[in-house]
């Protein structure tokens, strides 16, 4: 297919009628079509079905004599403990095993520092001055949603190929104190599917940094989520913290949300001896202790780090033919026109489209007018505000197979019609338009 800006006026015209044609074919569809959420397919769901038998209504003792019915167990039972050990390659006294959100788990452990402070800090953030947060983008954006909530002062950094642009992050960090943290999502990140190659990993350990009291905040949410052949290698932060003398400088947060049940699922947070000294200080006082159940029933579902691998694959052999199918349509409908580009992740649960700067909203409008919602223009920015327009975050583990075809073929309509209009001079920049 010809790139569109070598076709004269007549070509753009003429083209510009197939679209509209099949745009309002599509209209006549009366589409009710949602891509907007990651959210966990019911079939996905469907596949731990058979936890929700345990622990049954003999047996609710773990391992280590605790009955989990009562109070108590502050850092879990022993086998959740050892679960998210190995997923975050730590040890399981470095682990704390909480209810059912990491997002919450990290929203928590923002609210205490900005209360309380951090080790080797000067006492509360909130004491300290207006403060800045590093937000690597396109990111996710119930991240940035909860420091944009503290009160903190978001700074965009670029995302690359192999994680956040490091010489962006380290010239943000050196010299000022006010930058607290960074959110990270490791391992086929939200949105791009990128994993974090070893030097960034690196760097990220070992970079200097004016804060004494900084925080990697290391959401691993998609850990073990592949679905190619040979899962991308993420290096040990903590190895590497530990190695390059911050072990404090880490927090690691992870979930079983996507794969178990999204709704009720278990979720830890893993860090140095001294800062989960430091959080259980606080949590005593907030709790008395999490589910327990909750964490015997996943325990005994997966088994360990084994049978939870072994049940990725079964999540895997449901998501990978729908990300083949974002990837085939977008393909055929748009290759070599030089409008979209897109990526093709080994795991995770997003692609990222990329169009022309100004064209994201009135693609997203356009696709919307006729019944095919997506993620908001701008979503994964801070603010909400793509500064060049130009990405689309597309989610498609949870419509069937024949509505991720409907729906991409929509959007690459919208696309080709934004683009030809653009070149026939027709539309207007949308960022113009805020
Ligand atoms: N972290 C990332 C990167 C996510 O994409 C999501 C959900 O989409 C979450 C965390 C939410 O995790 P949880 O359900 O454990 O709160």
């Amino acid at each position: 297919m010809s790139d569109l800006k070598t076709l004269g006026q007549t070509g753009l015209e003429a083209l510009e009628q197939t679209l509209v044609t099949r745009y309002e074919g599509f209209r006549e569809q009366e589409l009710a079509l949602d891509m907007t959420r990651g959210k966990p397919s019911v079939r996905q769901l469907n596949l731990s079905n058979a936890m929700l038998e345990y622990p049954g209504v003999t047996d609710y003792t773990a391992d280590d004599g605790t009955d989990c019915r009562n109070y108590g167990g502050l850092t879990g039972i022993p086998k959740m403990k050892k679960l998210f050990a190995d997923l975050l390659e730590v040890t399981p006294e470095q682990v704390v095993v909480g209810g059912n959100s990491s997002l919450t788990m990290m929203h928590d452990a923002l609210v205490r520092a900005c209360l309380f402070g951090v080790p080797g800090g000067e006492g509360p953030w909130v004491h300290q001055g207006p403060l800045k947060f590093l937000c690597p983008s396109p990111g996710y954006d119930r991240h940035f949603a909860i420091t944009e909530h503290l009160g903190f002062e978001l700074i965009a950094i670029d995302m690359t190929d192999s994680g956040p642009d490091m010489q962006q992050v380290t010239a943000a960090v050196s010299e000022d104190p006010s930058v607290k943290g960074i959110w990270c999502v490791p391992k086929y990140s939200n949105p791009t599917g990128v994993t974090y190659s070893e030097e960034v990993v690196q760097a990220l350990a070992g970079m200097q940094i004016a804060a004494p009291d900084f925080r990697i905040i290391w959401d691993n949410a998609y850990a073990e989520h592949y679905f190619s052949d040979k899962p991308d290698e993420l290096a040990n932060i903590y190895a590497a913290c530990v190695e390059a003398g911050n072990e404090d400088r880490v927090l690691m947060f992870a979930s079983t949300s996507k794969m178990s049940l999204a709704g009720s699922g278990v979720a830890a947070l893993a860090a140095s001896p001294t800062n989960i000294e430091d959080a259980l200080k606080h949590l005593a006082v907030q709790t008395i202790g999490p589910d327990k159940l909750n964490q015997l029933r996943h325990a005994r579902f997966f088994g360990g780090i084994g049978g939870l691998r072994a049940h990725m694959r079964q999540h895997a052999e449901l998501i990978k033919p729908k990300f083949d199918l974002v990837h085939d349509v977008l393909y055929e409908e748009l290759d070599g026109k030089d409008i979209a580009t897109w990526t093709k992740p080994n795991g995770g649960y997003f692609v990222s489209l990329d169009v022309w700067d100004g064209c994201a909203k009135q693609v997203i409008q356009l696709a919307a007018d006729i019944g095919v919602n997506l993620t908001n223009a701008g979503a994964p920015f801070p603010y909400g505000k793509d500064p060049h327009d130009h990405n689309i975050r597309i989610a498609p583990t949870f419509p069937r197979r024949e509505e991720i075809k409907l729906s991409m073929e929509v959007i690459a309509v919208c696309i080709q019609l934004v683009a030809v209009r653009q070149l026939l001079g027709k539309s207007h920049n949308s960022q113009d338009a805020d």
